[in-house]
């Protein structure tokens, strides 16, 4: 007999059996009309879900990285000039990208735990009268701090500060968990994957355009062939891909968009932030605090949450999954050894989410930390309790 326990890192995400099913499908001839039914409904669900009526949806066999890749590569030229946010690890990790491509970024350093500062994106992009800068770079949800940062202030900013640069966003564990609007804060190249707000394995790096993006793809120079949405667009027009598709991947998208839709976005993103408020609870009840700096910043789909100084946090992930077979994220980067995340988004329910609040206490106690075991859970118990039902309603 082989058990299994829920995951409680933030992405891969457990899984629906339905989307696992959807994902499990026999060989179909991928240049037959039977590939259109799955491709075309995939893209058009995709643009609902970030709200938005006129982006290009492109979807690689890839994960997350290749979207950050697909976006700057189709979009600009040796050479030029992009600012950036750093604020986690992948931010980072968007910059490095950025740089080993040859492009030029004005990085703005920030306190990990604190959101993307719109004032010092708009200060950068006033004085930058030549118009030297040709996008900024934006992670809307931080997943190695479990920040949440504002975009449409940075889309005002831009504005104000009359700036014409692209707006690219990495909403790669925001999208499907919570709200994103391409349309309304004017984001020019979004970015995600299936393993996340979608509750598919990784394997799709999915990408949105705005018009304005996708005519600096005409004039891009940097080099692209597999990341390349001009030979996407092209063969999409035919119903057909460049080369072979993740077909099992894509019918998962389909039926996870139709999910996300049929439940409806609001529901969705409640459902995360209910989920999200009881594992919030538990953390004060625990006497920790969140790397994130501010209740503004926290994320609904991941909370990084600080040790005490002089404890490696690493210790919790490492013994609940060797104790207890429960995965929970280490911290990354500047912040590891100092905090240990649980992810909070997809499919999960208000008692999976308990059995993970458990196991973190079980965890701490067995580790010598200053936690008394059931507080943690009391605590999201009296939140899922007040609220009960609107899961029942949801389903
Ligand atoms: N951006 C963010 C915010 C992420 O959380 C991740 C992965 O966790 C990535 C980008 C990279 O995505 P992938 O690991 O799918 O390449």
């Amino acid at each position: 007999m082989s058990f299994q326990n829920p995951v409680f890192i933030p992405g891969p995400t457990n899984m629906p059996e339905a989307l696992r099913r959807a994902c499990d499908m026999p060989t179909l001839d991928h240049r037959s009309s039977l590939f259109a039914d799955i491709l075309q409904p995939a893209r058009a669900g995709v643009q609902e879900i970030i709200r938005s009526d006129s982006a290009e949806i492109f979807i690689f066999p890839a994960s997350g990285t290749g979207g950050w890749e697909t976006a700057i590569t189709n979009t600009l030229n040796p050479g030029d000039k992009v600012v950036a946010a750093r604020n986690g690890m992948f931010s980072h990790r968007w910059i490095d990208m950025c740089q080993r491509h040859g492009l030029t970024v004005e990085v703005i350093d920030v306190t990990w735990g604190e959101g993307l500062p719109a004032d010092r994106y708009g200060e950068i992009l006033a004085a930058d009268k030549a118009h030297e800068i040709k996008a900024v770079l934006a992670t809307h949800n931080e997943t190695a701090t479990g920040v949440l940062s504002d975009i449409a202030a940075l889309r005002k900013a831009m504005d104000a500060a009359g700036h014409p640069a692209l707006l690219f966003v990495d909403g790669v564990s925001s999208i499907g968990s919570m709200p994103f609007e391409f349309d309304s804060w004017g984001v020019d190249v979004a970015v995600t994957g299936s393993q996340k707000g979608f509750m598919l394995p990784a394997g799709l790096a999915i990408t949105a355009f705005s018009d304005k993006a996708k005519k600096a793809v005409e004039t891009a120079g940097l080099p692209r062939c597999f990341f390349d949405v001009r030979d996407m667009a092209k063969t999409y027009a035919n119903n057909g891909y460049p080369y072979t598709p993740a077909v099992g991947l894509l019918n998962g998208l389909k039926l996870s968009c139709e999910m996300l839709l049929s439940e409806g976005l609001d529901n969705v993103f409640a459902r995360h932030a209910r989920i999200a408020d009881g594992v919030r609870a538990a953390v004060s009840a625990w006497g920790m605090e969140l790397c994130a700096a501010s209740p503004d910043l926290y994320s609904n789909s991941v909370s990084a949450i600080r040790t005490p100084d002089g404890f490696d946090s690493t210790k919790i992930v490492t013994h609940a999954s060797e104790v207890y077979g429960v995965a929970f994220g280490v911290g990354l980067g500047d912040v590891a050894g100092k905090v240990f995340r649980i992810g909070h988004l997809g499919l999960l329910t208000d008692v999976m989410a308990l059995s993970g609040i458990a196991t973190a206490e079980m965890c701490m106690v067995d580790l010598g930390l200053p936690v008394t075991l059931g507080s943690g859970v009391a605590a999201a118990q009296e939140v899922y309790r007040s609220t009960a039902g609107a899961m029942a309603l949801a389903a």
